[in-house]
């Protein structure tokens, strides 16, 4: 087992990759900027390094720091968390070529994956289903694109192949607006991602977010961990997830998820991932990769029993798979609200000192937060500042203990979207489950 691991990464995830560490008896060396100093996973873990300033670029981004870092502490392995350089494939090499073990897929894997273009490609050879598309990137000839979109079929969505995060992305629903889209997102993708590479795909207009949760280990064995309903979203941001997704027939959800082990198996895919797929009138249809843990793995995590983040240090280390196909079972019903910083009416990031701090609890209710009394919540990063997860027997039981969570969690001094979440579990559509992608903004009348 790797005896030391850089968490290269910081809030929520720093301190769940953290609590995996001392599970396994890993020691822990947090890296940190100059802002994040009372950061609990900082306190808490054996080491810890400042790795530069408050701005990401400077510190989370900072290559050359971080690899400084797990060299002076003689550690073994850097996890990168989600976000920041979690899907960075120089990061990978990097890391490898300066001797230390990478938590997550090979920088080849990372690449492939992380260009939407050659993910689709990919994807289609091993015969995952994907949306249907322009089947490689656009070119400037603007007859051709134009009769790329007839045969896709109005509406349709221009993606930034380098895209992320929501963005970079734009829907087209007749002719005379396709050229000016297609250059717009171009010269967007080039100022955000670096690239200009677009592909095409059919924009679904009722569709649902449901992804498939795979664990792989180096050995060639991959299995998977059913799926995630994710659909309730704020532009293209997950904002409430879930697991099982409601009202998938047995079979298909059987199907697709043997059908995503299968593709780890055959692309060689080497830890966490997970397989974004739209779902409409029956069918799933992929749209990308995320070669990382996510930050909605605790529902997954909550109805099979399974630890991703020890799996994902176990592959790391070299072990085989804990679990087979057959040892994975689903049991109950979990939900996640994502709580943010937030003004909860303009929706822009709250930063500032938490004044009080109540965390809920009870059977069934899981708090993934770095926040306490007195925390301050600093203005350069992500406004995320932890993560409520119930279980229950049952998707009713697991909203009724929601709604219990979010009642007993007092946070001052700061704005949350508590509230919303509130809002959301009365509703009356949510409640029956299948609520498609664009429900959330339709019902914050911001659409
Ligand atoms: P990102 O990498 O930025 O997260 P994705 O490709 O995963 O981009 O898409 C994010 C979200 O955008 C999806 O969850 C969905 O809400 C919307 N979206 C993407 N592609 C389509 C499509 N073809 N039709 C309809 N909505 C789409």
């Amino acid at each position: 087992m790797l005896d030391k691991v850089v968490i290269a990464n910081r809030g929520e995830i720093a301190l769940r990759i953290l609590r995996a560490c001392r599970e396994l008896g890993i020691r822990s060396v947090a890296v940190h900027s100059s802002a994040d100093r009372d950061l609990k996973h900082v306190r808490l873990a054996d080491e810890s390094v400042c790795i530069g300033g408050p701005l990401s670029a400077d510190s989370y981004l900072n290559i050359p720091a971080i690899i400084s870092a797990a060299e002076v502490t003689d550690s073994l392995a850097i996890h990168p968390g989600y976000g920041f350089l979690s899907e960075n494939a120089d990061f990978a090499e990097r890391v490898e070529q300066s001797g230390f073990v990478f938590v997550g897929p090979s920088a080849e894997t990372i690449q492939l994956m992380g260009d939407k273009v050659s993910a689709i490609e990919t994807m289609k050879e091993v015969g995952v289903p994907c949306v249907p598309g322009s089947d490689g990137p656009l070119g400037d000839d603007i007859e051709e694109n134009k009769g790329l979109a007839r045969a896709i079929g109005y509406p349709v969505i221009i993606k930034a192949a380098a895209g992320g995060g929501g963005r970079g992305m734009r829907v087209v629903r007749s002719e005379t607006n396709l050229p000016h889209a297609i250059s717009m997102t171009r010269s967007e993708a080039e100022n955000s991602f670096g690239s200009g590479v677009l592909y095409m795909e059919k924009y679904l207009d009722d569709p649902r977010h449901i992804e498939v949760q795979v664990l792989a280990d180096q050995h060639g064995n991959a299995i998977h961990l059913g799926e995630r309903d994710c659909s309730m979203q704020r532009r293209h941001q997950k904002v409430v997830e879930e697991s099982p997704a409601p009202g998938i027939d047995p079979d298909k959800r059987r199907y697709i998820g043997e059908r995503c082990a299968k593709a780890c198996r055959e692309l060689g895919y080497r830890g966490a991932g997970t397989f974004e797929f739209l779902y409409q009138d029956g069918e799933f249809f992929f749209i990308e990769m995320n070669t990382r843990i996510q930050v909605e793995h605790p529902v997954t995590e909550a109805v099979t029993g399974v630890d991703l983040v020890k799996e994902q240090l176990r592959i790391a280390s070299g072990d085989e798979l804990t679990y087979k196909q057959s040892d994975i079972g689903f049991s109950g019903h979990a939900l996640e609200c994502r709580l943010n910083a937030e003004d909860p009416r303009r929706f822009v990031p709250s930063p500032g000192k938490i004044t009080m701090y109540h965390a809920p609890g009870g059977p069934g209710v899981r708090v993934d937060s770095h926040v306490y009394d007195g925390y301050v919540v600093p203005p350069h990063y992500d406004s995320m500042i932890g993560k409520l997860i119930t279980w229950g027997d049952d998707r009713h039981s697991a909203m009724q203990r929601m709604r219990m969570a979010l009642s007993e969690l007092v946070v001052e001094g700061i704005d949350t979207n508590a509230m919303m979440h509130l809002d959301i579990l009365s509703d009356s559509a949510f409640q029956l489950g299948g609520t498609n992608i664009h429900y959330l903004e339709k019902k914050l009348g911001l659409s």
